[in-house]
This record gives structure tokens, C-alpha cells and sequence, in this order.
């Protein structure tokens, strides 16, 4: 709500360039899946949709529930939840103008308009009135934020006292060093992105209590190593919009990140005191 926020246009912008194929390799989702094993055959659009399922089904609303979508990619987890609760009010942010047009059309053809909005924001700068949400989700935003503490902060505000909100992204989970270091600091200057460290201290100072907190790192960390077959298989229907040097260090990227150990995968309920 102040102006002295840092903004996330770089970010937006890479969004807008890599939207498309994350969205048809994942189901529309742009991000990790979950998978029950290691027999779990599901691919990776399917078990995409599996961890949409599992944020949507932790948020707790009903008819009439004001819902907060944070960093909402092209709408398909606010769509998801309008579609399978019915009444629900969605608003989902983005810093990509791109992943907003296409949200938009999607909830227009799908006949949820009135009651799904997107729209352009920085959830570190929040444009919306204190107490506004009855509840709140973030799936793999928060990670690109450079100022983490400011966005809960931020969205603890515009949440009543009770609410909830669901988190899924990627944490420390130790100390990295040596090779695992490089990997994570790799993946993270390509993909614009900071691992989050601490993130029930960071949710208690934003006002929050923990109700729910899950590593889910064994059944989720595969969809890197999967996510980076898939881009190999459809490499020539992609690299003129995407510059190939840059595809290519991805698919090299998301290999490398996916056996990693010292960053994993949270999923997290928390609720507004
Ligand atoms: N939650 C969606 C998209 C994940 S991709 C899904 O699971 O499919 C990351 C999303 O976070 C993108 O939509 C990006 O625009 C958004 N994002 C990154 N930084 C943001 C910020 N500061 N404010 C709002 N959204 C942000």
C-alpha cells in the first residue's frame, strides 16, 4: 500500500514470453506436481492438476467467499476453484499483462467472468482494502518476490482476521553447499527466482499462525526432471518464441534442480490472527 515497494516487471515479462509453454506442458498450471510414489505413473500435467486440487481443496471457501489468488499465472487454479465451489468470488493478480489477457478470456469462455476477476498487481503493493479476503492462496509467487516478508505482510492485510491462506512453493530446507549451492543459485538467477528461507517465522511476523505446514518434497521434486523431458520433446515448436540458448539452459536447469536436497517443497496452511 505504500509506493516504495520494489515492483516485479521483470518477472511479468518473463512470464509473458514463458507462459505458453509452461501452460501446455502443465495442464494450464505452471507449477510442480505431486505424486502419491515412485510406482505413481501420472504424468506431469496430470499430477500438476493433482496439486492445483490439494491447494484448492485446503482454502476453505464457500459461497459467497471473497478469494485472493496470488500471482496467478493464466487463472487456471482460481478457475479451478470457481468452477469446483460454487459461488466463490476469485481475484487473481499477476505481474504479467499476458498471463492476465489469457486468465481472462479463459474465465469469459468458461462463464465465470462475473464472478472470476484477474487483474494486474504486485502483490507487494497491494491494491486492494484491509479485510477485503475471507482467504488467500500463493502457488510458486512467492518465491519470485524479491521482498517475501513485505508480500505476506502485505497480504495478511487485505485478509480478515480468521482467514486462511495456502502456500506451495519452494523453501531452504538446509544449508546448501558445493555443487547443490550451484545449482540452486543457477536455477534461481534463470528463473528470476529466491528459495524461501524461514517461512513460519516469516508467516508469525506477517500475523499468521501455522495450521498446516508439509514438506513435500519426495512426491513433488521429480516434476523438474519431468517438466524438462517434456520441454526437450516439444524443443522445436517453442524455440523461435523462446530464444533457444535460454531454452535450452532450462531444460539443462530444471534436470539438475529436480535432484536437489537441500531446496525442497512446502505446503502450508495458515490463518490470519
Ligand atoms: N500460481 C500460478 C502461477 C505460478 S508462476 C500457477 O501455479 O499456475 C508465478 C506467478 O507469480 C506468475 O503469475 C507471476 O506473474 C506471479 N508473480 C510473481 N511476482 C509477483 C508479484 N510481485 N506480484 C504478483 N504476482 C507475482
Amino acid at each position: 500500500m505504500a509506493n516504495s515497494a520494489p515492483v516485479s516487471t521483470d518477472v511479468g515479462h518473463m512470464y509473458d514470453v514463458m507462459t505458453e509453454l509452461f501452460t501446455a506442458l502443465l495442464d494450464g498450471n505452471i507449477h510442480v506436481g505431486y505424486w502419491s510414489d515412485d510406482e505413481d505413473q501420472a504424468s506431469v500435467a496430470e499430477a500438476a492438476t493433482r496439486l492445483t486440487d490439494m491447494v484448492v481443496g485446503r482454502v476453505g471457501a464457500g459461497p459467497g467467499s471473497q478469494v485472493l489468488d496470488v500471482g496467478c499465472g493464466a487463472g487456471t487454479a482460481s478457475l479451478r476453484l470457481a468452477t469446483t465451489q460454487d459461488g466463490t468470488v476469485v481475484t487473481g493478480i499477476s505481474v504479467s499483462h499476458g498471463q492476465i489477457d489469457t486468465a481472462r478470456a479463459r474465465a469469459r469462455e468458461l462463464g465465470v467472468a462475473h464472478r472470476v476477476h484477474f487483474r494486474y498487481a504486485d502483490a507487494m503493493n497491494m491494491p486492494f482494502g484491509p479485510g477485503m479476503f475471507d482467504a488467500a492462496f500463493a502457488i510458486e509467487s512467492l518465491i519470485h518476490m524479491p521482498d517475501q516478508d513485505r508480500a505476506l505482510q502485505e497480504i495478511a492485510t487485505v485478509l480478515r482476521p480468521g482467514a486462511r491462506l495456502v502456500i506451495a512453493d519452494i523453501v531452504d530446507r538446509h544449508p546448501a553447499s558445493g555443487a547443490e549451492k550451484e545449482i540452486i543459485d543457477n536455477f534461481c538467477a534463470v528463473t528470476q527466482c529466491r528459495t524461501i528461507a524461514a517461512l513460519p517465522d516469516k508467516l508469525n511476523r506477517a500475523g499468521f499462525e501455522i495450521v498446516e505446514f508439509d514438506d513435500i518434497s519426495t512426491h513433488v521434486m521429480r516434476a523438474f526432471a519431468a517438466l524438462s523431458d517434456r520441454m526437450r520433446e516439444v524443443r522445436a515448436d517453442f524455440v523461435g518464441r523462446i530464444a533457444p540458448a535460454h531454452f535450452d539452459q532450462l531444460v539443462e536447469l530444471f534436470r539438475r534442480f529436480s535432484a536437489v536436497t537441500a531446496a525442497g517443497y512446502v505446503l502450508a496452511v495458515a490463518q490470519r490472527r
